[in-house]
């Protein structure tokens, strides 16, 4: 699309961000018929952090009718997960086949620049008039009760007038810090760095599995995830004083936390390895937005919350919120009403389940909590566990899994 169109665009829906869930909630409103702008401040393809994926993105995707593009990629197959204690302790790899033999218990470890790019044009197959190089500046509310979207186009500023607003600007949370109602979690102030390493003989296997190894001295855990053949994403996640002070730079701050990790050591030594990129660093705090919606507009994916990625749960909280975000804005348009309520009458039944992910991120940290001798002790729990594990949270039943642990617990201490 030209720039010169958009002087004063007119649209039923405007989508800013152009990530999974700006893609999702777009193309499910174009696809009911409405005329739907999505703006992107990059231009795809564009690299992310984020590349483990849970198999419970298998639903919206397939929602989406892109499983066989995305397949036509080649990522590696995630069939598992493996975690490692704080002493170097490997459990056994968690494979999700044993707990449910179909295909939608497996995933991909993905490279998120080739998977957002698919399901950024898939966006625009659907109909949606997609915007690259286009960033939002301000919203501002109308005397009708609608708002107008100051956007930047090669530097020059253009008006959006659209009936509807979905914000999915990630972490960016435009529409959040505009409202102010953006809450950070003040108990766990994490930061993470990352980079690539290619391995000169060893070939990760199709069937990968994501290893998060706990760090005792950072108070965190590493991600080790193969991410192509020859490729491997090593990530450290921890409390950022406690990684400011281990080092001047990004570089010595990771190294220090790797040679304390007999475990990461280990099996970065094993795979003679070559780092084939920078050392990259991103606040990694956990926020969530008041409220999920205001009238004329609604938040999906980041852009309404962030929860610690140790279980990989930001790609299908997008894709998730991005399908709940546009069927509400579909019903809305349908009853050209755009309340408050209206546009976020999703959001508590969500809420719900997603605290289920909340807690069993609070358990990962819990240094008086071990997942193996709690399965060990309950192995009746290892399906609700396995659910948990692969993002099985919606559209169920409620788990009874964390009354259980909290009991556990409980006769664990008297
Ligand atoms: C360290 C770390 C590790 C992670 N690991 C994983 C993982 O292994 N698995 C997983 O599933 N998730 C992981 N995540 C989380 C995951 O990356 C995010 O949850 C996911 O990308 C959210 O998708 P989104 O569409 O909401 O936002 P994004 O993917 O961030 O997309 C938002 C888009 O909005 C655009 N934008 C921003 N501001 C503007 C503006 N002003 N105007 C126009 N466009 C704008 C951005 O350019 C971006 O393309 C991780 C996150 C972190 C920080």
């Amino acid at each position: 699309m030209d720039s010169e169109d958009i002087d004063q665009i007119a649209c039923d829906c405007l989508v800013i961000g152009g990530g999974p869930a700006g893609s999702v909630s777009s193309s499910i409103v174009a696809e009911a018929g409405y005329d739907v702008v999505m703006i992107e401040r990059a231009t795809h393809p564009r690299p992310h952090v984020g590349e483990s994926l849970m198999p419970a993105t298998n639903e919206v995707i397939q929602r989406l009718q892109v499983k066989d593009r995305i397949a036509d990629l080649n990522f590696l197959r995630k069939v598992g997960v493996q975690f490692v204690n704080a002493a170097g302790k490997a459990s056994k790899p968690f494979f999700f086949r044993k707990h449910d033999d179909s295909d939608e218990s497996e995933t991909w470890h993905v490279d998120r620049a080739k998977l957002d790019h698919c399901l950024f044009d898939n966006a625009a197959e659907k109909g949606v008039r997609t915007m690259e190089a286009v960033r939002f500046l301000q919203m501002d509310t109308l005397d009708t009760g609608k708002h107008s979207v100051t956007v930047s186009i090669n530097g020059q500023k253009r008006v959006i007038n659209p009936r509807v607003v979905i914000d999915a600007s990630g972490q960016q949370s435009v529409l959040a810090n505009h409202f102010k109602i953006k809450q950070l979690e003040e108990r766990r102030k994490n930061i993470s760095i990352w980079t690539y390493y290619e391995s000169a003989n060893n070939s990760f296997s199709d069937e990968a599995i994501t290893i998060i190894a706990k760090t005792a001295e950072a108070n965190g855990w590493f991600w080790l995830i193969p991410v192509g053949n020859k490729t491997l994403s090593v990530g450290l996640v921890g409390e950022v004083d406690r990684i400011h002070s281990s080092g001047s730079n990004n570089e010595e701050r990771f190294n220090h936390f790797v040679d304390q990790n007999e475990f990461v050591r280990n099996y970065l030594d094993s795979l003679e390895l070559t780092r084939s990129d920078d050392f990259i660093a991103a606040k990694d705090f956990s926020y969530k937005a008041s409220q999920p919606a205001g009238d004329g507009w609604v938040l999906a994916g980041d852009a309404l919350g962030f929860i610690d990625p140790v279980y990989s749960t930001g790609v299908l909280l997008a894709l998730k919120t991005g399908e709940l975000a546009g069927d509400a804005v579909v019903e809305c348009l349908e009853a050209n009403d755009f309340s408050q309520s209206k546009l976020g009458a999703w959001y508590p039944q969500y809420q719900e389940k997603v605290s289920l992910l909340r807690q069993l991120v609070d358990l990962f940290y819990d240094r008086d909590f071990s997942f193996g001798e709690f399965i060990a002790a309950n192995p009746d729990y290892s399906y609700q566990l396995a659910d948990l594990l692969m993002g099985r949270v919606f559209g169920r039943d409620d788990t009874d899994f964390f009354e259980r642990v909290s009991g556990w617990k409980n006769s664990q201490l008297s």
